[in-house]
């Protein structure tokens, strides 16, 4: 499997931080995991595969993770020839076909009839759903937002977790125990916490009770960049941390 953070900011303006996007190559299944603003140019930015997504999940409703839908299903439309004529399987939890219906309302008619066929598989927090290719998406709720969930990409024995955005959840590290990666917002500086988001504190105090093989954070407001968030996540978690950029890739080997 291969993960690749394209956008790792939030909802602040950032020229080097595009909205919540990432991309999990595993076997044939290229599955999107969020769709903020920026990510689709980011994806074409970084020569990333983004014509050959086959999969797309959304961990909650906010802007900045479901703002390009319509950029992204116009752009298989309209901005390749030939038009995409593979299928697409949507992934969300309850409530993702009336925001898809919402966003083809506001922006783009075609969006559920786009000239190739749309599934969308609203997934109950703590089902599962098979991608194909061996490729499992399971889901977890975690407070941030009343639809808002987590979610676990597993094949062949390898697993990532995404917190999407999260508040502190003494129940989420456990869930994530022993995975290869972990991908979890870190949005703000503890002076700045406010309800719904987690700080380098409490990341680190989610990685600690997880052990993934690694750490990787996202979701900054730029205010985060400003404390030392190594340092704050290592007094809590010893293993290895990486703070994502936009383009940051790890290729996880199968046995
Ligand atoms: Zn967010
Ligand atoms: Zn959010």
């Amino acid at each position: 499997m291969r993960l690749t953070t394209i956008g790792t900011g939030a909802a602040a303006p950032d020229p080097a931080r595009v909205n919540a996007g990432h991309l999990v190559e595993a076997g044939g299944v290229r599955l999107l995991l969020d769709c903020g603003s920026g990510v689709v140019h980011r994806m074409a930015g970084l020569g990333l595969d983004w014509p050959g997504i086959t999969h797309l999940a959304l961990t909650h409703f906010h802007a900045d993770h479901t703002s390009d839908l319509a950029t992204l299903m116009v752009a298989w439309r309209h901005g390749q020839l030939p038009p995409r004529s593979a299928p697409l399987v949507v992934v969300g939890p309850p409530g993702t076909r009336a925001l898809l219906d919402r966003h083809a309302a506001a922006l783009w008619d075609k969006l559920l009839t786009p000239g190739f066929p749309v599934e969308v598989r609203e997934l109950e927090p703590g089902g599962a759903t098979e991608l194909g290719d061996g490729v499992t998406l399971s889901s977890r709720k975690v407070p941030h937002t009343d639809e808002s969930v987590a979610y676990s990409v597993e094949r062949s024995g390898r697993r990532i977790v995404y917190t999407g955005d999260t508040a502190p959840d003494a129940a989420l590290g456990p869930w994530a125990a022993g995975c290869d990666v972990l991908l979890a917002e870190c949005s703000l500086p503890a002076e700045m916490a406010v309800a719904g988001h987690l700080t380098p504190e409490s990341v680190g105090e989610l990685a600690a009770a997880a052990r993934p093989a690694l750490l990787a954070l996202t979701h900054f407001y730029p205010s985060v960049e400003r404390v030392d968030v190594r340092a704050l996540v290592a007094a809590r978690f010893d293993g290895p941390v990486v703070i994502a950029h936009d383009g940051w890739s790890i290729d996880i080997e199968h046995e």
